[in-house]
């Protein structure tokens, strides 16, 4: 029982093939520059002890489409599967569903239109999204396709918490609210937590902190999200490779009123030219961490201001949770870092929180326990896994769209 999660970006598709029985992936594969004279295609090919080979290829995709058939000969070439029926679905990773979706959706061409409405409010992502589902649809019209929104987790935020303090009739009209993104890794992880600790998700609050190259932190409450560092778009919260996080929006408006930036510069300068790279030159953190090693004073402050931020939105969301059971670090440089897990812990001792300097360091490529023995909120590493998460949400809802058919027809 296979089931494809599929990740189509502006200029590059990424996919996953797994095994539902065991969660395994079978495959997995990135196909780069799609629409450059030369596109770079990379695969993995999984053995049954979790090995795999890897392999590699450049030609030209002139677009999506011949990118989703390239993957569709591929995993056939390579035995991956014998032939599209052993695909049982497909997922997409779709970026914004807006306030209209909070669950994983069977596709058809109303939702892709309901998904094209909602390009305004994600105009980066959701085309790219689309495009992917049109061709992966022409590829295989015949396997049932879902589509798994980054928003969907953080429907069950509270008014109070989703609206910004703005004239509630333009925000109405202008669709203006705290969305949050990350979704299916914060779902994920926090699942996975409850695994961990041993008990039903529902009898869980946790912090999780998903730090990679986009990052943002969840309050979450008995498995649901309460609170996010993202807001309506994917800038907000906290500080990141190259993005700004939290601002006054009044820098915007000195910005725009005082320079001679256009609008979608200031766009390009909170999005792209910020966060670490805008600090210190540098927007991957292994670089930055290299930095800092060598003395340089502005990858310091990049660090410290990175870390500092973590800190606040700890300190904040202890605040709106009843208790904290657990803070959990995930993503890249949450799941490599010791010295940012090691920064954004220190001197929260008052809050029950004690990380253990030795457990810190020797982190595995498991789930791992970083606390110390005495510290009142556990706090843990615990890799993500989206493309997993796609495609268990994808198989909950295609057994769901079933029991509903079985129901009916009963
Ligand atoms: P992601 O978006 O989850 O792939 O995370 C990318 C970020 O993780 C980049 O900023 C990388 O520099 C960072 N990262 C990956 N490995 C390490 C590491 N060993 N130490 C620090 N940061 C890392």
């Amino acid at each position: 029982m296979n089931i494809l999660a599929i990740n189509s970006g502006s200029s590059s598709i990424k996919f996953e093939l797994f095994d539902m029985h065991t969660s395994a992936p079978l495959a997995s594969g990135l196909s780069e520059s799609i629409g450059e004279p030369t596109s770079q295609q990379s695969y993995r090919l999984y053995k049954s002890d979790g090995s795999y080979d890897e392999l590699s290829e450049t030609i030209a995709l002139k677009n999506h489409e011949d990118g989703v058939r390239r993957i569709a000969q591929w995993l056939v070439e390579s035995k991956a599967i014998k032939d599209s029926s052993e695909l049982v679905g497909i997922g997409h990773r779709v970026v914004h569903g807006g306030a209209e979706f909070s669950q994983p959706t069977r596709i058809n061409t109303d939702v892709m239109a309901a998904i094209r409405q909602l390009i305004p409010l994600a105009p980066l992502h959701n085309p790219a999204n689309l495009r992917g589902i049109e061709v992966t649809l022409a590829e295989w019209p015949d396997i049932p396709q879902v589509a798994v929104f980054d928003t969907a987790f953080h429907h069950t935020i509270p008014a109070y918490a989703h609206h910004y303090a703005l004239p509630a009739n333009l925000a109405r009209e202008q669709k203006i609210r705290r969305y949050g993104f990350h979704g299916t890794s914060h779902q994920f992880v926090s699942t996975a937590l409850a695994r961990l600790l041993d008990k039903p998700p529902n009898e869980i609050n946790s912090i999780v902190l998903h730090l990679g190259n986009g990052a943002s932190v969840t309050a979450v409450r008995g498995g649901q999200s309460i609170d996010t560092s993202m807001g309506m778009t994917p800038l907000e919260g906290l500080m990141m490779g190259t993005r700004c996080g939290d601002i006054d929006p009044g820098v915007i408006l000195h910005l725009l009123q005082s320079t001679d930036l256009s609008a979608s510069e200031v766009d390009s300068t909170l999005n792209k030219k910020s966060g670490l790279k805008g600090i210190c030159g540098a927007n991957d953190m292994r670089e930055v961490l290299r930095r800092v090693n060598e003395g340089d004073q502005q990858a310091l402050l990049a660090v410290e201001m990175y870390a500092y931020r973590i800190k606040k939105y700890i300190g904040a969301y202890s605040a709106v949770l009843p208790h904290v059971d657990a803070i959990v670090f995930t993503a890249g440089i949450g799941e490599h870092s010791p010295e940012i897990r090691a920064r954004a812990c220190a001197d929260l001792e008052h809050l029950g929180i004690h990380l253990d300097s030795q457990r810190n360091v020797h982190v595995s490529s498991d789930s791992c326990a970083i606390h110390a023995d005495n510290s009142r909120i556990k706090i843990f590493v615990i890799p993500t896994n989206e493309e997993l998460e796609i495609a268990k949400q994808t198989l909950h809802c295609l057994r769901e769209a079933d029991s509903t058919t079985t129901g009916r027809s009963s």
